[in-house]
Formats: structure tokens, sequence, C-alpha cells
């Protein structure tokens, strides 16, 4: 027999269950695939950082691939459709028996996925597991038998239905006998790369981070995770998003520190998982509502908004221009590293939509343009929250004040004078306020005026939020 194994956003050898059953029959032959899809990727509009960590990843992945003595292809195509007859021609080059893959969810991916077995149906045998969430979407339901549209419930099934049971981990395989391999360089990819420092490839690296903040950090999670200055987060998320880490290690590890954390829910621990069940719920949501992949809004009416859309905004936004220094300095850490802390996500994503009344899908496209950790399920869920119309987001009257804000997770400026040199000589008091005290104390200073006015524009939002309603 002979099994191939096709690598997708599992970039991992431990706990992949495709990988694991691929290599169950000790005396079949087993053959990895990755398929690189440069023109898909510009439709997703995947940042150049997150093919620069698929290209390094492989490269590793190749590594711990030929300890194993599994040979990784490399093929690029176009897109995904173009991926299917990649797939085909594969499988009779090396006479396969059985293709094993762990799912995606989302509805480009899906759709392939389908096509593909239709296409392999007389030839090929399909393996599909499940293996990048803790459950599989769906499984999770109210009493009605539907998907939850609201976390706090979906979060408390999830408890019962999952937690208590006997979850375990998928070894490493052993290496194959008798396989010999020869690895060839992956080549360069034919889509835009950019380097950067932020998330080390090794698996090494990534577990000692995952463990290191199990052990060091977590304890402190609940009060200091909304701090940016503090860098009290994990900073898994592009692990987790290309799947160098599963969801389930995260767990393993944090029970090795805090068996059974669940029955105290004030806990970090409990507050940490919880986050990963934000991260379960979306994708749940996903494959309940294919809509949400066309980036439609959860809650009908909004679509009536009427959006300013004003391209200059746009750009100010963009470049951590507006005048206002947390979103400013929020902005720029996410243009340099590809990385923005959830708070900021959370304000910056707010201030595009209800200070500047422009369309959430013009952030979420931005967003996705520039991390690292981007995600469709995840950025969907977190700009359609921001932009109250999403499942249980923000209710749309609720609006973030950026100077407050600023005050209230960046008290001292740490974080705004980190990203914001500029304004490194304005005092502490007023570092969330600086024309203020350029006007007092008659410095100019080399920084914008706020591009508006936070108590007009929170009015027009709310306008145009409440004529939107009505329409409906
Ligand atoms: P931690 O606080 O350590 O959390 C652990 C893990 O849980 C994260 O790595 C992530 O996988 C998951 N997680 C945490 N918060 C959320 C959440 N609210 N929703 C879903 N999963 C979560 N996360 C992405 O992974 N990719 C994205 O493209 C993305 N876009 C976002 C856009 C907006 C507007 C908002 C508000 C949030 C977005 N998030 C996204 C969620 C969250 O901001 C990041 O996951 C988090 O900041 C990553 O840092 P961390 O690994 O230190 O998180």
């Amino acid at each position: 027999t002979t099994n191939l194994i096709w690598f997708r956003n599992d970039l991992r050898v431990t706990d992949n269950p495709a990988l694991t059953n691929a290599c169950k029959d000790q005396n079949a032959t087993v053959i990895a695939l990755y398929i690189a899809t440069p023109e898909q990727w510009k439709m997703h509009h995947m940042s150049a950082r997150q093919a620069y960590f698929i290209h390094v990843r492989l490269t590793e992945l190749q590594k711990e691939l030929a300890e194993l003595n599994i040979q990784l292809l490399y093929q690029s195509c176009n897109n995904f459709t173009d991926s299917i007859d990649v797939i085909d021609n594969i499988c009779q080059e090396y006479q396969i028996n059985q293709l094993f893959y762990n799912r995606q969810y989302e509805f480009n991916e899906h759709k392939r996925d389908c096509l593909l077995k239709k296409k392999l149906k007389n030839s090929v045998k399909c393996i599909e597991l499940d293996g990048n969430l803790f459950t599989i979407p769906l499984t999770i339901r109210n009493g009605k038998g539907e998907m939850y549209k609201v976390f706090t419930p979906f979060r408390n099934t999830f408890l019962d239905q999952f937690i208590q049971t006997d979850y375990h981990l998928y070894e490493q395989p052993e290496p194959r006998e008798n396989q010999k391999i020869k690895s060839k360089k992956i080549p360069a990819f034919d889509y835009p790369t950019e380097k950067f420092e932020f998330f080390s490839p090794i698996t090494k690296k990534a577990l000692q981070r995952l463990e290191e903040f199990c052990a060091e950090k977590v304890e402190g999670y609940t009060e200091k995770r909304d701090i940016p200055s503090l860098d009290y987060t994990s900073q898994l998320s592009a692990y987790l998003a290309l799947g160098v880490l599963s969801v389930r290690q995260c767990l393993h590890y944090l029970t090795q520190e805090y068996p059974r954390f669940w029955e105290n829910q004030k806990s970090g621990a409990f507050s940490w998982f919880n986050e990963l069940i934000w991260r379960e719920f979306y994708q749940h949501l996903m494959v309940a509502h294919p809509r949400l992949c066309k980036h439609k809004p959860f809650i009908e009416w909004t679509d009536n908004i009427q959006w300013k859309n004003n391209k200059d905004h746009f750009e100010q936004w963009k470049a951590g221009n507006t005048g206002y220094p947390i979103i400013d300095a929020a902005m720029r850490q996410l243009n340099q590293t590809g990385w923005m802390h959830n708070r900021l996500r959370m304000i910056t994503a707010s201030f595009l939509v209800k200070d500047l009344l422009i369309d959430w899908r013009w952030g979420e496209q931005y967003f996705m343009s520039q991390l690292t950790d981007g995600d469709l399920a995840a950025n969907n869920g977190g700009w359609q929250w921001a932009a109250s119309t999403g499942t249980d987001s923000t209710p749309y009257f609720r609006i973030f004040n950026p100077t407050t804000q600023g005050q209230r997770f960046d008290p001292e400026g740490i974080f705004i004078k980190q990203w914001l040199p500029e304004l490194k000589q304005v005092p502490t008091k007023l570092i969330h306020t600086p024309h203020q005290w350029a006007e007092k104390v008659g410095k100019p200073l080399n920084y914008p005026n706020p591009i508006i006015i936070h108590d007009i524009a929170r009015k027009v939002t709310l306008e145009a939020f409440e004529k939107a309603k009505k329409t409906d």
C-alpha cells in the first residue's frame, strides 16, 4: 500500500491525526505533500509574513519528516481548483492507494476537498480526519439541535462534552523502515514573502514558548492579559493558525501545570482556555453559517449601513496617523511585526468602524494582509464583534472612546512611547491627549492632529446604525 499525507494548515508531526493514521500500517509506503497556491493566497489576502512563515516552517517540517524517513514533496499551482489536478497526477505517478488529510472548514477549502473526493472516487481512498480543533464543528448544539448563536452557552456545552472526556494526543509516528528519501530544497514561493523574527519556525522553540507560558504567565493572565505593554499573552497565534502546534497540545501543557483548572472559572488557566474556546466557537460558526466566509454580516440588517468609506481616513488608520496615540501605536505594532495584542485589535477595529464609519470588511482585509496569524474565522469573528454585525458582538450603541481606552489599558503610556517615539517628550499624564500638552507648553508636535472628533463621530455612527436598522 502507498499512503499520501497532504499537509495544509497542520504543519506538525506530533498530534497530527492524518499523519499518525497514514503511518499506522508499518508495511505501507508513506509520502507527504504540500501544495502552494499563490493565486488563491492572493484572493485570501494572505500576508507576505504568513507566506514567509509557511516557507520557513516547511523547511523545518521537511527535516522532521526526513527523521521519520518520509519524503515531503512540494508542488505549486495557481489555486485550489488546480490543486485537485496536482493531487490526481501525484496519485497516479506514485500509485497512491490512500490519501490522508486533516479537514479544513472554510468554504473554499471544503469545496475543494469535496471536488477532490469526487475526482478520486474510483482510484484513491480519501481518509479525512479532524486535527485542528478540540471538537468537530456542528457537534456542539443547543436543546433544539442548532448551533449556538452566543458564546457562553456554547462554552458551557463544550465544557460538558469535551473537557471531561479522555482526550489524547496523537503520538509522533516511529521512523519508517525501508524507506529511502531524497529531499529537495523547498523552492521560493511565487508570492511575496517578508522576513520577520517574531515566531520561530522551529518546533522545539514553539513548544518551549507554550511550556514557559503555562509555567510562568498563565497564573496572572486574567489580570494582565489586557495590558499590551506587559507581554502577558501567549503569542502562540501564528503557531495555531498554521497548525505548527495544536490546541490539544496547548491543553496538554496547561493541565500539566493546572490539573482540573476548569473547576475554578476565575483562574488564569481557565481565562486562557476560554480564549481557545473562542477560537473553537468562531470555527464552528463558520461551518454553520458559510456566508461568513463570503464576508456577509451575521446580523443581516447591518448590510444597510451607509458607510462613509473615506479613503484618506482609511490610509491614515492603516499607517497609524490618526492622531489618537493608542490607535497609532497599535497600527504601527501591526505594520512592523505582523502581530497585534488582542485588546488593541478590538480598539483599532472599533475605531475604524465606529469612529471613521468605514466598512468593517476593509479593516478585515487589511488585517489579513498584515497578520502572521491571519485566520479567516478568528479575524472575521473579531471584526464582526467589533463592528456589532456579528453573533454576540458588542451592541452597536456601545462605542469605545479611543482616548479613555488608552488611559485604561496603557495608563503610563509605556506601549505608546514604545511605538511612537515622537511622543517621548510628552509627560505621562497627558500622553493620551498630546495636543493639549503641546498647546499648553507652546511646543510643536511632530504628530498628526486627530482626524476626527470622537464625540461627533460617535453621534454620526449611531444615526447610521439606527437608520440601517429602521430600513430593515
Ligand atoms: P492568547 O491570549 O494567548 O490566546 C491564545 C490563543 O487563543 C490565541 O493564540 C488564538 O489562537 C486564540 N484566541 C485568543 N483570542 C481569540 C479570539 N478573540 N478569537 C479567536 N481566537 C482567539 N486571532 C487569530 O488567530 N487570527 C486572526 O486573524 C485574528 N484576527 C482578529 C481580529 C480582530 C479584530 C480581533 C478583535 C481579534 C482577532 N484575533 C485573531 C483574536 C486575537 O486577537 C488573537 O488570537 C490574539 O491576539 C493572539 O495573541 P496570543 O496568541 O498572545 O493570544
